[in-house]
């Protein structure tokens, strides 16, 4: 079910036309030139010129394959090369900064964290830096960039930095300038659902869908849907905030003005809540043995409630947008947030409901306590990875960094 982006014999299309054929090497692990040629529409020479290229400024290695020894020579496969560089993903959540330093292949070199006011504009612009510079130490290789992942909505919207689960106080994002130009590192950002679900689809159970929705799971709640490997944004670039879609007729009041919003009953905010704690304190909550013991009763309410909203949600998501499945990842508790599927069944009829031979509705993140950091990595790394039809009308951005660097690909 995987989609293969397709080569173009553009004039301008040539780095276009390399991260295809980057792409095709990720995606399938290993790949021989015959292979990439089938499958990309490029010709063969394109595809060699290509390969070395990439080959020459070790964005790919290559390894001969061990085939029966009756058929000849055994093909090259070429694989990225996970020392080609690292990225530094940063995840902001209200009241802590987490933060890691992720290699080519999603792998976690090292890792940071830290509680700051994250309404202070200095404390958290200090705290960033202070993750960069610890997490620089341990990257021997090219740093990419930094990608800061934060919880959305963004931009000037009436539910943009609102509430507890938002970087309350944050007028705009020109902090995220300052660590740019004090770092002197390319700087991406993107609400945390849409860099998770990035993740997800680089290095994640997502790998093979063409079509899943990533529900983000977290302080808040958030959600995006991908398509053909690419996150729907809508018009304001907010789509998909399944956290503020009231769906308790007269519930809870929300942040946002509305009432029985789903994150009012689905996050790590509402059980924080729920228990009588603060949001700082819910981190420290004994999940697995208040899940053991099943006889805190606040605890067991909540659960029982988060699941039943998370059932309607659930089936909301598969009627609306029919993903091939939902993965859910985020900053809460992996055995909690299987608690809660687990108590959500059986789930609601769907358009998906019927579909039971073409796999699993639910799918939970094997990555979750890094999805959102691991998300916010991807950013650069994606950005340089992933073939997008936008760079044939150049984004000069995207152009410069690209030019950067196949600079020695290209100049040679
Ligand atoms: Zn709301």
């Amino acid at each position: 079910m995987r989609t293969t982006s397709r080569g173009t014999t553009q004039q301008s299309s040539a780095p276009y036309n390399r991260r295809v054929v980057l792409d095709f090497i990720r995606q399938h692990g290993a790949a021989s030139r015959k292979d990439i040629v089938d499958r990309v529409s490029l010709s063969p020479q394109t595809v060699a010129n290509i390969t070395n290229d990439l080959e020459a400024i070790g964005l790919i290695v290559s390894r001969r394959l061990k085939v029966d020894k009756t058929r000849g020579q055994p093909p090259i496969a070429f694989e990225l090369n996970p020392d080609a560089g690292t990225a530094i993903g940063i995840s902001l959540e209200p009241g802590r900064a987490s933060a890691a330093l992720v290699n080519l292949v999603g792998d976690i070199r090292a890792r940071s964290e830290l509680v700051v006011d994250t309404r202070d504009r200095r404390q958290i612009l200090a705290g960033m830096l202070e993750l960069v510079s610890q997490l620089r130490k341990n990257s021997r290789e090219r740093l990419w960039g930094i990608g800061v992942a934060l919880p959305g909505p963004l931009g000037a919207n009436e539910l943009s930095f609102v509430g507890p689960t938002a970087l309350e106080g944050w007028v705009d994002l020109s902090v995220l300038d300052e660590l740019r130009d004090i770092t002197g590192l390319p700087l991406f950002h993107s609400v945390d659902s849409v860099a998770g679900a990035l993740g997800e689809t680089l290095f994640g159970e997502a790998k093979s869908l063409n079509n899943f929705f990533y529900l983000h799971f977290g302080l808040g709640l958030g959600g995006a849907l991908v398509e053909n490997r690419m996150a729907y944004h809508g018009a304001s670039g907010n789509a998909t905030e399944i956290g503020h879609v009231p769906l308790v007729p007269g519930g809870r009041a929300c942040y946002c003005g509305n009432q029985g919003c789903l994150e009012r009953y689905v996050s790590m905010h509402s059980l924080a809540e729920a228990m009588g704690v603060d949001d700082k304190q819910v981190w420290t909550l004994p999940i697995e043995q208040l899940l053991d013991a099943s006889g805190d009763t606040l605890f067991m309410r909540w659960c029982s409630e988060a699941s039943e909203r998370l059932r309607d949600a659930i089936c909301m998501i598969e009627n609306m947008l029919d993903p091939q499945a939902i993965v859910i990842g985020g900053s809460a508790p992996k055995r909690l947030v299987e608690h809660l599927v687990a108590q959500a069944q059986p789930l609601r009829h769907s358009v998906r409901g019927g579909l039971s031979s073409s796999g699993a509705r639910i799918v939970l993140s094997q990555r979750q306590v890094d999805s959102s950091i691991l998300g916010a990595a991807v950013l650069p790394i994606h950005e340089m990875l992933s073939p997008r039809l936008d760079v044939l009308q150049p984004d000069r951005r995207v152009e410069a960094d690209l030019a950067e660097l196949l600079g020695h690909a290209t100049h040679r």
